[in-house]
């Protein structure tokens, strides 16, 4: 078996064996249920307290009681979307972006057919978002606006903190959802100084394990329950408590934040490394984002007139994990909803892979990838049917660097 360069982090993430280890008395002797009135219960319960704490810190929260835990980022953002719309019946306008993940873009197909009106904000060709089409978006109408931070596929920042001066500069009851999963860990989170009304995270983004993530919803907001039941989570999610889960999710926040400078310097520098090497050795690639402002973990690269798909088979053979943003759809493969909207030719859309480092990641990996892509490159290369633009290619690079 080959060793395994993992490099698609913005899928998940491996769980951090400090994680696991906070975890583990949980599942073995402090397996009381933390809403249980008897001693045994404390420690779970205590826990749990403890855990809020440190969510409401790591997004900067004004108080524990903003903090409700979820199972995942995609529970978060059904719970704030519906919970939002479900409080206040009478808005029927929603405006979104055209890049968000499915789990929010596919939510308001939904919501359309329940009558809402949804606007999606598009993108230019780095994948900004249009703020001027946000601004003139809003009206009277608008309950909800919901923008991710950043996007899982090109790792683009959208700027949250002027999106909610404008947002709120329009129209002050619209509530503002941000889906931060892509962010936490890799830049700091702070709600206050953002303006934002609610936010999701996942753990399995930054080392906890699946099936547990957090929703902020700060005190002037009221949300309907998504999930009914018994009183956990003040009432606004019921379910017994995942104590071993929260726990693990609160000690891979800790990390995160303590490695953040980490991230933002260490992890950056691998992923500029990966991403100028490619350049500079594969005449064909190009960086999809421009000089877009992005998460420091994550590039996308478009390979001219080749298929992303073959390329991750040669990658997977050499043990190396990336992603294409194709999703395989009743057989046939559609690019990337993300890599339309900001309008990667076509020439690269179907050539395009993510690249997603973490803290794991190490020089040896990026020097291994860097060494082997070439060389796939050239194979894809040699049978694609675009030989003669890709010739055309070669010479106008040659041209520019001679
Ligand atoms: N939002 C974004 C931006 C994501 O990248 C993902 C997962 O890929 C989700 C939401 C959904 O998170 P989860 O898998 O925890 O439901």
């Amino acid at each position: 078996m080959t060793n395994l360069v993992y490099l698609d982090n913005n899928a998940t993430t491996k769980v951090d064996e400090k994680v696991l280890e906070a975890m583990l008395p949980y599942f073995k002797e402090e397996y009381a249920n933390p809403s249980s009135m008897y001693n045994f219960a404390k420690t779970s319960s205590n826990a749990i307290v403890e855990a809020r704490g440190i969510i409401k810190d790591f997004v900067n929260a004004k108080d524990e009681k903003e903090i409700l835990f979820t199972s995942c980022g995609s529970e978060s953002a059904n719970t704030a979307i519906r919970g939002v719309l479900n409080y206040n019946k009478n808005k029927k306008h929603i405006i979104t972006t055209k890049v968000e993940h499915p789990c929010v873009l596919n939510l308001y197909k939904t919501l359309e057919k329940q009558g809402y009106k949804v606007d999606y904000i598009g993108v230019n060709s780095n994948g900004e978002l249009n703020l001027e089409e946000l601004e003139a978006a809003i009206n009277e109408d608008t309950a909800l606006v919901s923008v991710m931070w950043a996007n899982n596929e090109t790792g683009v920042i959208y700027p949250i903190k002027k999106i909610s001066e404008i947002i709120k500069s329009k129209n002050k009851e619209t509530k503002f959802f941000v889906d931060a999963v892509q962010v936490a860990g890799k830049i700091p989170i702070d709600v206050q100084e953002n303006g934002i009304d609610l936010l999701g995270i996942s753990g399995h983004k930054f080392h906890a394990p699946k099936g547990i993530g957090a929703l902020y919803v700060n005190s002037k907001t009221m949300i309907t329950p998504l999930i009914i039941g018994g009183h956990q989570e003040r009432g606004k999610r019921a379910g017994t408590e995942n104590t071993p889960y929260i726990v693990g999710l609160a000690k891979a926040a800790q990390l995160a934040q303590d490695g953040l400078q980490y991230e933002i310097t260490e992890v950056k520098r691998l992923r500029d490394k990966l991403e100028s090497n490619i350049l500079k050795r594969i005449y064909n690639a190009r960086i999809n984002t421009g000089i877009a402002d992005r998460v420091p973990n994550t590039t996308n690269i478009g390979f001219e007139y080749i298929e992303g798909e073959l390329i991750l088979l040669h990658l997977s053979d050499l043990g190396i994990c990336a992603s294409s943003g194709s999703a395989c759809t009743s057989g046939s493969l559609e690019p990337s909803h993300v890599l339309r909207a900001m309008n990667v030719p076509f020439t690269a859309i179907h050539g395009s892979i993510r690249w997603s480092l973490s803290r794991f990641t190490t020089e040896k990996e990026i020097d291994y990838v860097i060494e082997k892509l070439p060389g796939i490159i050239e194979k894809v290369t040699s049978i694609s049917p675009y030989q003669k633009e890709l010739q055309a290619l070669k010479n106008l690079k040659n041209n520019t660097l001679s």
